[in-house]
C-alpha cells in the first residue's frame, strides 16, 4: 500500500521536477503560475495533474496544440518508479522517503549537468543535508567520507582554478561522500565514474564527435558511479573477495 503511495508522491515530485528543469537553467523564481513553454499561456490547475493531463490533452498544447516534449511526462513517471524502488528498498517509512529525495535530486542533478553543464546549489544543497540526514538514520557518521568526497573534488578545483571540475561538482562530491557513509564506498563511486566517463569519451572521440575544447559534465559520471556504490559496493566486495 506505501508502495503505491509512494509512486503518487513521485508523480507529484516529478511534475516539480519539471518546473526545476525548466527554470534553474534560466535562474527565473519558482514562484508563479505554471505557463505553457510553446505559448506562455497560464496552464489551468488540472492541465497539472501528472501524467493524466498530458493523456487528457493527448500530448498537445490545450491552447496553440503545439507538441508537448516527452521529457515532461517521462520525468514524472521516472519520479514515480524512483519513489517506489526507493520505498520498497528501505525498512521505514522515514528512510524511503529520505533515498526517494536523495535519487529524485540526482535525478535532476543528472539531466540538468548532461544538458546544461550546470549543478545548481539549490539541488546540491538539499541532496548534501539529505545525504547525511540518510546515513545518520542507519547508524553511519559520515563525517570522515564527506570530508573525503569534498576535498577530492576541491583539490581538483584549486590546482586547476575550476577549469577541470566545477564548484558544483566539489558541493555534490560532499553530498556523495555524505550520502555513501563510507571511505569504501566513495572511492568505488569515484573509479566508477571516472572509468565511465573515460569510456564515453573515448566514445567520443572516436565518432569525432568531441573537440577538446568541448567541456564535458562529469555530474552524470558521479551520479552513475553513486549508483553503483549505493547499492553494489556490497555484491562487488563478496565477488571480488571470493566471500559468500
Ligand atoms: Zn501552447
Amino acid at each position: 500500500m506505501s508502495v503505491v503511495f509512494f509512486a503518487g508522491l513521485g508523480l507529484i515530485f516529478g511534475s516539480f521536477g519539471t518546473v526545476l528543469l525548466e527554470r534553474l537553467p534560466k535562474k527565473q523564481s519558482l514562484l508563479g503560475r505554471s505557463r505553457a513553454i510553446c505559448c506562455n499561456n497560464i496552464l489551468p490547475p488540472w492541465q497539472l495533474i501528472p501524467v493524466l493531463s498530458f493523456v487528457l490533452v493527448r500530448g498537445r498544447c490545450a491552447h496553440c496544440a503545439a507538441a508537448i516534449p516527452w521529457r515532461y511526462p517521462g520525468v514524472e513517471v521516472a519520479s514515480a518508479f524512483l519513489f517506489a524502488f526507493a520505498r520498497l528498498h528501505e525498512a521505514s517509512i522515514v528512510d524511503g522517503f529520505l533515498l526517494s529525495l536523495l535519487l529524485w535530486c540526482l535525478f535532476l542533478i543528472t539531466l540538468l549537468d548532461g544538458q546544461w553543464g550546470i549543478i545548481p546549489d539549490s539541488l546540491n544543497i538539499p541532496f548534501a543535508v539529505l545525504g547525511a540526514g540518510y546515513s545518520l538514520s542507519h547508524g553511519v557518521l559520515p563525517f570522515v567520507s564527506g570530508v573525503f568526497g569534498l576535498s577530492f573534488f576541491a583539490v581538483q578545483w584549486l590546482l586547476s582554478r575550476g577549469r577541470w571540475v566545477g564548484s558544483g561538482d566539489v558541493l555534490l562530491g560532499l553530498g556523495v561522500g555524505l550520502a555513501l557513509g563510507t571511505i569504501e564506498k566513495v572511492a568505488v563511486a569515484l573509479w566508477f565514474s571516472y572509468v565511465l566517463a573515460a569510456i564515453v569519451c573515448l566514445g567520443l572521440i572516436a565518432g569525432k564527435q568531441w573537440t577538446r575544447k568541448q567541456h564535458v559534465p562529469f555530474g552524470p559520471f558521479l551520479a552513475a558511479g553513486f549508483v553503483i556504490a549505493f547499492f553494489g559496493t556490497d555484491t562487488l566486495a563478496r565477488v571480488l573477495l571470493g566471500i559468500s
